[in-house]
């Protein structure tokens, strides 16, 4: 998504951890300073009162098992992925964003006593190969793979959120144009030795885990940020494939619409849609009974 070099010589205001843009009297943002729904995952279940006090373990605690959450913040390094209005560059708020993402689901597993581990595909400005994040994520064994980006528009008017599952088949046409987008132009490969067929079953028998995680966050993002959501979609996105784990891809917004790509600069929006993603992943971890 880097086809449109928009505002390149427009510093952008995620080089510097002060925002210097001249929005700070705009309305909309006055009403994002506002605590908004902060997430309280399970409100029915009391988090754990003394953590040092032994007890008992139940079934699920005597497991230890740890839920594996890998983050993939989109594009880096030479491939800066769209480029927007007000300096934004998708490479920056991806990785800005997968950092917040991290840092909230870490802390909700804490006052919870979810055991929980959390790591990114990348944690700096570097180009990684969309196969190498899938190597990543399946050699760490993860258990969810949710990867980050900022969709772009020649229409103006463009703007919404997407959550993506991958499919050998494209939704619509204009998935389908995302996933080559997304994919570094180019699609996943035929099935041509028997590593792609046997990482295809695996892909398959995940299809249905990864729908039904799709619609956890886009419920998630819907009631707690955005209500123009765009829908669950489904695509050949080369991130998404090979993955042995429920995978899903998260475009938060338009860097080309006017409004959208401002909030999209601004640190306490940033951190709404973090909470939002941060509350998918813990729901979905709750449905799957791999937490609580
Ligand atoms: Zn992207």
């Amino acid at each position: 998504m880097s086809e449109r070099g928009v505002a390149k010589e427009i510093p952008s205001p995620f080089e510097t951890s002060t925002d210097r843009t001249p929005h700070h009297t705009d309305p909309v943002q006055n009403q994002l300073m506002n605590p908004v729904n902060m997430i309280s995952v399970r409100p029915d279940q009391p988090a754990p009162s003394d953590s040092k006090i032994k007890t008992v373990p139940t079934a699920s605690q005597s497991t230890q098992y740890r839920l594996k959450v890998m983050l993939d913040p989109g594009h880096g390094g030479k491939d800066d992925g769209a480029a927007g209005r007000h300096g934004i560059r998708e490479k920056q708020v991806s990785l800005l964003l997968a950092k917040k993402i991290k840092r909230e689901v870490e802390s909700i597993a804490k006052k919870q006593g979810y055991p929980l581990e959390v790591q990114l595909t990348r944690e700096n400005d570097t180009f990684i190969p969309l196969k190498e994040r899938v190597r990543m994520a399946n050699n760490w064994g993860a258990d969810m793979f949710v990867s980050i980006h900022l969709n772009s528009s020649p229409v103006p008017k463009a703007r919404g959120f997407e959550v993506y599952f991958l499919s050998p088949e494209a939704s619509d046409p204009e998935t389908e144009r995302l996933a080559l987008k997304e994919s570094e132009g180019q699609l996943p490969s035929e099935k041509s030795d028997v590593l792609s067929i046997l990482s295809d079953v695996r892909t398959t028998f995940h299809t249905n885990e990864s729908a039904q995680f799709a619609e956890d966050m886009f419920t998630s993002i819907s009631k707690r940020v955005l209500s123009n959501g765009r829908g669950v979609r489904q695509g050949p996105f080369t991130v998404l494939h090979g993955t042995n784990m429920p995978a899903i891809l998260v475009e938060v917004g338009y860097v080309t619409h006017p409004q959208e790509s401002f909030l999209l600069t601004k640190e306490a929006y940033l951190k709404r849609l973090a909470s939002a993603i941060s509350s998918g992943i813990i729901e979905f971890g709750l449905r799957t009974r791999k937490l609580g």
